[in-house]
């Protein structure tokens, strides 16, 4: 039997369509994470943060809603423009003020891109907020010395004192896995489509090393990805043998386990089938376009 509902804790949706939302639903994806990230252009001010962070907690979440998936958020400064070290210094000092609101279940992604002293200073700064708030931190690892990176983003932030139940390094590849698991932490694996880090090298991953731990997700953004990373994945496993307890474990318990230490996930109530109700408006907007409202009727358990 196929699994039949699944968690995507690491998407952009900012950036996919309604077809995205509509796919999602059916192929049976519950919830889902969007952590703050770049968006391709480089913001030149702070009101583009600001506006960008409450669309997270805003907009985004509602259009979610109407498709039927449960939308969470990350929220942080990305590694990427934390080199723009004079708007990065705005954006931290705006932060605290979207961090704490309902949904948000982290901070992040942060961490490395280029590995350079601007990105440690907003790393370390961000990872003391969530230390002092007793937050979950979702962490970028960079594509570039990738092993070296998520070292360091392990070290930086045990010495801030991030407690290691508390992170997810994300983007992990074979050769970074036991050091995360080694610290404590959670690891995370990206699934892109045509690259090597593929469904199939993560069935071979979860074979090895079981699911403690261990977390997939798409990562889709504007870029090549695939916002149905998961759940083919899961399939996959399936389909080579992978014990269903492993899958759902990989593919819906870790990363639920992990975000729900933030208060802020009622794993009860998402246990439950979605009900829709597109007749819902959010500052007078709604996602159709003359089409007729579907309203689901309220489930009776
Ligand atoms: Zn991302």
């Amino acid at each position: 039997m196929s699994q039949h509902r699944f968690f995507d804790p690491h998407i952009h949706m900012t950036s996919r369509t309604t077809d995205d939302y509509e796919n999602m639903a059916a192929a049976g994806i519950r919830a889902i994470i969007e952590p703050a990230f770049w968006l391709g252009q480089p913001r030149t001010q702070v009101g583009s943060f600001v506006d960008y962070f409450s669309s997270l907690v805003g907009w985004e979440r509602f259009r979610a809603s109407q498709f039927g998936i449960q939308h969470y958020c990350a929220m942080g400064l990305n590694s990427k423009e934390a080199n723009n070290e004079g708007l990065a210094k705005e954006v931290l000092a705006i932060l605290p003020t979207y961090a704490f609101k309902e949904g948000v279940v982290a901070i992040g992604e942060i961490g490395y891109d280029e590995i350079t002293q601007a990105e440690e200073r907003a790393y370390q700064a961000q990872l003391q907020l969530a230390a002092d708030h007793d937050m979950v931190v979702m962490v970028h690892s960079p594509h570039r010395d990738k092993k070296n990176g998520i070292v360091r983003s392990l070290d930086v932030a045990q010495e801030v004192g991030v407690p290691m139940e508390k992170l997810v390094i994300d983007h992990n590849n074979e050769e970074t896995l036991e050091d995360v698991l080694d610290r404590g932490a959670w690891a995370a694996f990206t699934i892109y489509p045509n690259t090597k880090m593929g469904s199939q090298r993560m069935v071979e991953i979860v074979k090895r090393y079981g699911s403690e731990r261990i977390i997939v997700d798409s990562s889709a953004d504007w870029g090549v990805s695939d916002p149905l990373s998961v759940p083919k994945t899961a399939a996959l496993m399936l389909e080579q043998g992978v014990a269903p307890d492993v899958v759902e474990a990989v593919t819906w318990g870790n990363a639920l386990s992990a975000y729900a230490q933030s208060g802020q996930i009622d794993v009860e109530a998402l246990e439950k089938a979605p009900t829709i109700d597109q007749s819902q408006l959010f500052s007078d907007n709604s996602v159709l376009r003359g089409q007729n409202p579907r309203i689901d009727q309220p489930v009776v358990n």
